[in-house]
């Protein structure tokens, strides 16, 4: 289904604006991220949706062509997924993939066509008549994801479902909900506060702040053409160079760096892959620290802006500690943003 909302806010009773006025349309088997910071207003906003929470007067939610802003939870077919999995710990895998479809009031027959599908799908056969107790943290959360999709949800609605998982685990499942997910071809808003996350599972990610869509997009879009400082920093970890702009010419404490347009009114941004030790180049800093990652080192330079900026350096070997290297960025790596006034 679509989803659309307009106008959408909320209030809560302490006068906590944790949302503001938002818009946002979900296309059919379209699955977007919701990513910001804690406390952007992430799990509001998904609550609305999923009518736990009223919206302010003025909100109006659709699903398809019906207006569901006053039909309440049990009504409007989504199905959930949270970071706790809320799973009845002492029941089979099978009796809490199944408890939904009981309710609906489901034969005995199609309840097991039903709970059998969604065990094959997430690979859970081989445990369906184990007790959650005897699961795995990874095994509980695609239990928590069968038991989600078993009744067949018009909207699949998921709360940061990987965070209390440890890292390592973290990863893969990560990888395996973004297949999963297009599988079950059902429209669905993953929430995270986690970008790696935001950008393998989604086709667009809604980027949140203080209660606001500051900008929506194809990971690729959001990576490449943020709208914002915040965005930039949030997506990718983009780094300000500050420095004095002179036109295209960018004076900063480790040299000179040329823009692609005039830097006047704007702060520039670069990535740290985009930051090349290379004896050619115009700038210099001085290595603080290095830190090998496998595939590349991790190196923080001071002297070139007054932050320290990291760069990607995928040699075989590193400089040492407390070398001044040389340094360059090419003018195409720079982002180029609206100077912000206060906050974030
Ligand atoms: P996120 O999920 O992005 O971390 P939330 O939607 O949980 O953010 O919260 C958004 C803001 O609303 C926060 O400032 C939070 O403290 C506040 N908030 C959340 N729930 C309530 C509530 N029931 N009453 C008052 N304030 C709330
Ligand atoms: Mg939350």
């Amino acid at each position: 289904m679509t989803l659309r909302l307009t106008h959408t806010a909320k209030t809560y009773p302490d006068g906590t604006k944790a949302l503001l006025p938002t818009d946002l349309s979900v296309e059919r088997g379209e699955i977007v991220s919701l990513l910001g910071p804690s406390g952007c207003g992430k799990t509001t906003l998904l609550r609305i949706i999923a009518g736990l929470e009223t919206p302010d007067a003025g909100s109006d939610i659709w699903f398809d062509d019906d207006n569901v802003t006053a039909l309440p939870v049990e009504r409007r077919q989504v199905g959930m997924v949270f970071q706790s999995y809320a799973l009845f710990p002492n029941m089979s895998v099978r009796a809490n993939i199944g408890y939904g479809l009981k309710m609906q009031k489901l034969s005995k027959p199609e309840i097991e066509a039903r709970v059998t599908e969604v065990l094959e799908m997430c690979q859970l056969q081989p445990f369906a008549g184990r007790a959650i107790t005897a699961l795995s943290g990874g095994q509980r959360q695609r239990v928590a994801l069968a038991r989600a999709i078993a009744p067949r949800p018009r909207l699949l609605l998921l709360d940061e479902p990987l965070s209390a998982l440890d890292a390592s685990l973290r990863e893969a499942l990560r990888d395996e909900l973004a297949v999963l997910l297009r599988e079950f071809d059902i429209t669905a808003i993953f929430v995270t506060h986690d970008q790696d996350e935001a950008m393998a599972i989604a086709d667009r990610v809604a980027v949140m702040s203080q209660g606001r869509v500051v900008q929506s997009g194809t990971p690729e879009d959001l990576y490449r053409n943020p709208n914002s400082a915040f965005v930039a920093g949030f997506v990718g970890n983009a780094m300000a160079l500050r420095g004095r702009a002179d036109g295209t010419a960018l004076h900063l404490d480790g040299g000179v760096l040329s823009l692609p347009s005039d830097g006047g009114g704007q702060t520039v941004f670069v990535r740290a892959e985009d930051v090349r030790i290379n004896d050619d180049g115009p700038l210099h800093g001085k290595v603080e620290t290095v830190t090998f990652l496998g595939t590349h080192y991790r190196i923080n330079l001071s002297g070139v802006t007054s932050n320290l900026l990291a760069s990607i350096h995928a040699g075989q070997e590193a400089p040492e500690v407390g070398e001044t290297v040389k340094l360059s960025i090419k003018p195409e790596a720079l982002m180029l943003l609206p100077n912000e006034t206060g906050g974030a």
